[in-house]
Order: C-alpha cells, then sequence, then structure tokens
C-alpha cells in the first residue's frame, strides 16, 4: 500500500482542520493512505513576539515573509522526511493542472510552504524549494486553500482513494477534455428533458454521445485544451460532424 505524507508549513494551522477532517481526504487519513502534518510557522521565529515579516527591501507596499523562519522550518521537517519535494504555493509559480497532479501523486513526501502577505523573500524560492506553483491566473490572501487544492486534487489519485479506480479516469482532463454532461432523476425537471441517448440502453450510441458532448463542450469553452489533444487526427472526424473543427 503506498501512501503520500505532506508536510505544511502555515501561520494559519487551523484553517486546515475541517477540510482534512471530512469527505474522502479523512477517509484516505483514516486508512492510512494520506498522512498530513501541519507545521505552525511562527514556532520557527527566534524573534520574541514571533514575527515572520519584514518590510521590503526597496520601499513599496506591504511585508514580506522572511526566509529564516522558512529555511528552518523546511530544515526541521526534512529531519523526518530527507527526500521530500519541497514546494512555495505562489501566483507566480508554474501553473497547476491535472498532469502536474498526477507527477506529485507519485511522490512519497511533499512539503507544501503557504505565504502570506505581499508574499516570500525571494530567497525562499532560490535557495529553499524545489519548485513553485500556482493553482491559477488570481491572488489570493494566502497560500493556505491553494495547499488545500493541491492536497485534495493530488490525495484522490492516490490508489485506493477513491473506491472506484475508473471515476479518476473518466473524469475531466484526463484526456485532456473537459467531461460530458451528466444527469440523474428526475427525468423531466420543469420539462427540461434528460436526453433520449441516455435512456436508449444502447451503450454504443450512448458513448459517441459523451465523447461528442465531450468534444462539443471543450471547443466552446476551452479550445486551448483541444489543441493538446494527443490524438488530434483520430479526433478530428467527430468535431467535422459538429462543424465546430
Ligand atoms: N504580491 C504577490 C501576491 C502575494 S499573495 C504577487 O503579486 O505575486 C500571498 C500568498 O498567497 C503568496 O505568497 C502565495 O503563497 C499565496 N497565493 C496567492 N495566490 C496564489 C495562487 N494563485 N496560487 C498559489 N498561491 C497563491
Amino acid at each position: 500500500m503506498r501512501n503520500l505524507r505532506f508536510d505544511i508549513i502555515t501561520i494559519f494551522p487551523g484553517m486546515f482542520e475541517s477540510p482534512f477532517n471530512e469527505s474522502i481526504l479523512n477517509r484516505a487519513r483514516q486508512q492510512g493512505l494520506l498522512d498530513i502534518r501541519l507545521h505552525n510557522l511562527r514556532d520557527y521565529s527566534l524573534n520574541k513576539h514571533k514575527k515572520v515579516d519584514d518590510y521590503p527591501f526597496g520601499g513599496g507596499v506591504g511585508l514580506v515573509m522572511n526566509v529564516e523562519p522558512i529555511s528552518r522550518a523546511i530544515d526541521e521537517v526534512k529531519k523526518e522526511v530527507p527526500k521530500a519535494r519541497t514546494i512555495l504555493m505562489s501566483p507566480s509559480g508554474k501553473p497547476f493542472d491535472q498532469k502536474k497532479a498526477w507527477e506529485l501523486s507519485r511522490e512519497e513526501n511533499i512539503i507544501l510552504v503557504c505565504g502570506r502577505y505581499e508574499g516570500v523573500d525571494e530567497r525562499v524560492r532560490l535557495h529553499c524549494v524545489d519548485e513553485e506553483i500556482s493553482i491559477g491566473d488570481y491572488v489570493m490572501s494566502g497560500g493556505e486553500i491553494p495547499a488545500m487544492a493541491v492536497v485534495e486534487t493530488v490525495s484522490r489519485l492516490i490508489p485506493g482513494v477513491l473506491g472506484d479506480e475508473n471515476s479518476v479516469v473518466e473524469e475531466s482532463f484526463s484526456e485532456p477534455l473537459l467531461e460530458y454532461p451528466q444527469y440523474t432523476r428526475p427525468r423531466d425537471f420543469n420539462g427540461y428533458k434528460v436526453p433520449e441517448v441516455l435512456i436508449s440502453g444502447n451503450h454504443k450510441k450512448i458513448q459517441e454521445w459523451q465523447k461528442q458532448q465531450a468534444l462539443k463542450k471543450t471547443a466552446e469553452v476551452r479550445p486551448d485544451l483541444l489543441k493538446k489533444l494527443e490524438h488530434w487526427e483520430q479526433e478530428k472526424a467527430p468535431l467535422k460532424e459538429l462543424n465546430i473543427g
């Protein structure tokens, strides 16, 4: 049984309690597939007020997180997990996507460093971590929620965390196509009906419909993903039929 351990360095460890104690993440932890350790960055400050930030050199608004407490915290954690892949959460990092999530799911130990304020001293990026990743092109107030997003996305890829392995494969971005639309009861909601084909019982037709819908949705919403499609030649035919290729 494979197990992934996350060590998270943050000034707000309390933020993580509820998300990690519910649902799939909680079950994965109970089953020993996932191990999450929280480290309060302030414990690594040598300042008597437990300060972990200071004014930026060169001026500018806001405060910047000091390199020393972060470096000390990482060193301490690495005494237990020396080979841990160390990642800084940052809006200027490389984008986090499903491919990156698969890559991280194969690690044994990951350290996530959460920034706050105006960000962290550049020397953290240069000398203390292996890489920085961003969860999207927008700026949040801290790295805690981005770190939760990474933990949740990566954890569900660890074998055994989701009951049915198929549900991981069929979802959006595994192809990389967006997922086809899904329906459940009732068949008629205020006159809005479930597409006939889904009730037809014809599995081949259903699969074709799902594939077409996935392509259509991707072409409409994320044309950039279609460009990435590896099996482009094979996919061209249904696209042509839909007049969106
Ligand atoms: N001044 C910085 C923003 C700092 S936001 C800038 O313009 O780039 C404060 C912290 O929130 C960051 O250090 C980072 O840890 C976290 N954060 C904010 N947005 C994020 C995102 N999209 N992805 C990952 N981390 C993010």
